[in-house]
């Protein structure tokens, strides 16, 4: 073994750590880097999927997988811990029970829910984040209708379910409500007409960003599952009672709710801004080579990067599609610095978006088409097995994949 090996230290096993790493070992050779990859859990779970576990229309352990299972364990050393600081100038992190010096650090520690500064929301709504809190959410929203005949007084705001922000993750998880709320009416012995599910977006419109076409399809359908609509409308305030509400200009108006969830927008880690890296809502705007500017040995991908699209002047959206494909190209770069050559550009191929609607339906651009109904949710399903396919191949995939396809 060579002595004085550089040392790259990957931070979070998430789609573009995860990807990074089992990229890298075929990059570079066992002589030439120490690799270790550190995460807070020894697993790895699916964020995309959190939407589910969270409603309870997919079990939590469907949506994650243990990391041993898709590293080189020969080659990566795995370090389960929470990362505590990153000590730029001294190339090294502070973890919950350790440190950790390094030569090139990545750091894909994703992203944290954003509440905007709007008061009661960190304390008394629910994130869509990770396991922890899908199944905290999950087994709350399920106590409430368990709860709900056992009291003499017929509490509503049991069975109200408030769901602040209607883009991408907001409209997954109120696809999935849609079909769970019915399940847990008839375990119950609950009247559905008594369950509210209430959706806040201040933004004028659902899905921004999205074709009208495809959000009022998505409307249409929530909408006829029993979702209500109050879009244009803000979430001032959150209780333990519940939410106000309002337009510009109007009265607010009190939602009672005992299950408020955000899901209103994510910001990058808080880690990396107290890192002292130049960034904007946590995200750090990489050069294109994907390192943080100013800092030849540091690598930012995914929820905690910000990258540029030259066309739109704007930055892409945090996706896993992003991550994963930065992943490769911080692997390639990784190697390069080690072994030589120029460092590559980052490209991001934006494949197409698609945002669920429950099991059997969904909405979206795949390729440039338009897809609504079984076509999108058939290619939401692809999407998420090819997920598991490029970081875990065909065992992951046969393992843990989505194959109900009608
Ligand atoms: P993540 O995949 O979130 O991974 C971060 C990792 O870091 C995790 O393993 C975490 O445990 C670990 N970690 C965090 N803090 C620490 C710490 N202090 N110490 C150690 N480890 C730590 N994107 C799409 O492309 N398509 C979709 O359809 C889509 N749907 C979504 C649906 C929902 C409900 C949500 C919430 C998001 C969705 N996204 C989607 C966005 C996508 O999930 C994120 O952009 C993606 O997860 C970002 O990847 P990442 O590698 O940056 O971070």
């Amino acid at each position: 073994m060579a002595l004085n090996k550089p040392k790259i230290v990957i931070l979070g096993a998430g789609y573009g750590g995860l990807m990074t790493v089992t990229r890298l070992t075929k990059f570079v050779g066992p002589n030439d880097a120490d690799i270790t990859l550190v995460n807070k859990h020894n697993y790895h779970y699916e964020t995309t999927w959190m939407h589910e576990a969270s409603a309870g229309t997919l079990h939590h352990d469907r949506c994650r997988y243990q990391i041993k299972d898709v590293i080189n364990q020969s080659r990566v050393n795995f370090v389960q811990d929470t990362v505590k600081a990153i000590k730029i100038d001294e190339k090294k992190v502070v973890l919950a029970n350790g440190e950790l010096k390094y030569d090139y650090v990545v750091i894909g520690l994703g992203a944290v829910p954003e509440t905007f500064g709007i008061k009661g929301l960190k304390e008394y709504a629910f994130p869509i984040a990770n396991i922890n809190t899908s199944r905290l959410l999950r087994e709350h929203i399920e106590l409430q209708f368990a709860t709900y005949n056992t009291e003499a007084e017929k509490r509503a705001d049991r069975l109200t379910i408030v769901v602040g922000g209607a883009g991408f993750t907001g409209i997954e998880f109120l696809g999935e409500l849609a079909a769970r709320v019915p399940e847990l009416c008839k375990e119950y012995d609950i009247d559905r007409s008594l369950v509210r599910i209430v959706c806040v977006e201040a933004a004028p419109t659902v899905l921004p960003g999205f074709d009208p076409e495809l959000v009022d399809y998505a409307v249409h359908y929530l909408e006829e599952n029993g979702v209500e609509f109050k879009i244009g409308t803000a979430v001032q305030e959150c209780t333990p009672e519940g939410v106000r509400v309002g337009k510009k200009d109007e009265e607010p108006e009190q939602i009672k709710s005992q299950t408020v969830v955000w899901a209103a927008g994510v910001r990058g880690h808080p880690i990396v801004e107290e890192a002292g890296f130049e960034n904007m809502r946590g995200r750090v705007k990489v050069n294109p080579d994907l390192r943080a500017p100013g800092h030849d040995n540091v690598f930012i991908l995914g929820d905690s990067s910000l990258f540029m699209n030259e066309d739109t002047e704007r930055p892409y959206p945090p996706t896993a599609q992003i991550a994963m494909q930065q992943g490769i190209t911080v692997a390639k770069n990784l190697g390069r610095l080690i072994k030589g050559g120029d460092l590559e550009e980052f490209k991001p191929d934006i494949k197409g978006t698609v945002a669920s609607l429950g099991e059997h339906n969904a909405v979206g651009v795949v390729y440039g088409r338009k897809l609504k109904g079984t076509p999108a949710s058939f290619m939401k399903k692809v999407i998420d097995n090819r997920s598991l396919f490029l970081i875990g191949g065909l065992g992951l995939t046969l393992k843990k994949g989505k194959f109900k396809f009608f």
